[in-house]
């Protein structure tokens, strides 16, 4: 199958930016001569890695499988896209299973790119080198819980900001209180602080960094994590006091989630802080 010719124009040879031309099937820079695989309406810039753990996730689009931090992510992207033009050309940046294809359906061109051959993953790239496109091809950036899988961060922001068109916007939501996922690719948690800074050094303009989730969010997640954790442990004992304990542990979680509720009747939660979130949602023009 051949690839779509409209990517054509977007990308860019990763090793020496050069023009990628269609022939027989492939693809290949008209300047240095290297050859990308294409299969399955798909480009290879690199080997897919072997030793990655999966998050899971394979519902995509059914929202009543979302966790909160999904659907907060969701609606920041929902509200952040709803006033850009559908002529625009859009990079879903670790597009994953494409949760929020939806979102991003009606732009005149969406190219999705990952480090593996996702459905949606029409240019399949290591994300930390280079990226395989022009300069200025893109009218919006969009990223959902990619950046703290790359350990280069400054260089990557700067191939972000490479590819946008001036006036172009990158939209990303990064995790800050959230387990470590899709092991051994998860190298960090930055602040609220670090992001603004790093956008800025990077030449973004108009900053804003948002916390996306509640207290009480980060509080129900971490006390999933936790008994899931024990009760897991638990399980792969033997004995006698198996079956006691693993009672035992159930109960203790029900009182925590009983708890929680009993919070939420007697008092009004903070709204979202900085200081106490899931993670961030930031939004940079160039
Ligand atoms: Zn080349």
């Amino acid at each position: 199958m051949l690839w779509p010719m409209d990517y054509l124009s977007l990308t860019a040879c990763p090793t020496c930016r050069g023009a990628l031309t269609s022939r027989n099937g492939s693809v290949v820079c008209a300047v240095c001569h290297t050859p990308y695989t294409v299969q399955a309406g798909k480009v290879f810039f690199t080997d897919v890695p072997e030793d990655y753990e999966g998050s899971g996730v394979t519902s995509t689009q059914n929202h009543g499988t979302w966790s909160e931090w999904r659907r907060k992510n969701f609606l920041f992207y929902k509200r952040e896209l709803a006033d850009i033009s559908s002529s625009a050309a859009v990079l879903d940046f670790g597009v994953g299973p494409g949760q929020f294809r939806e979102l991003t359906r009606r732009f005149k061109t969406t190219v999705g790119v990952d480090f593996r051959a996702f459905e949606p993953v029409q240019v399949v790239a290591d994300l930390t080198k280079p990226l395989p496109f022009k300069d200025a091809a893109f009218d919006v950036v969009i990223s959902s819980n990619t950046f703290e899988h790359l350990p280069n961060t400054e260089e990557i922001l700067k191939e972000v900001f490479r590819i946008l068109k001036p006036g172009g916007v990158l939209l990303a939501t990064i995790p800050f209180m959230m387990r470590l996922h899709q092991k051994p690719y998860d190298y960090n948690r930055y602040t609220h602080y670090k992001w603004e800074w790093l956008a800025h050094q990077t030449g973004f303009k108009n900053v804003v960094v948002e916390a996306l989730s509640e207290p009480r969010d980060v509080y129900a997640t971490v006390q999933r994590h936790f008994y899931t954790y024990v009760i897991s442990s638990v399980r792969e004992r033997s004995g006698m006091l198996r079956l006691p304990l693993l009672l035992l542990v159930k109960v203790l979680w029900k009182c925590e989630q009983m708890k929680i509720a009993l919070l939420r009747r007697v008092y009004a939660f903070p709204a979202q802080t900085p200081d106490f979130t899931e993670g961030y949602a930031l939004v940079a023009k160039k």
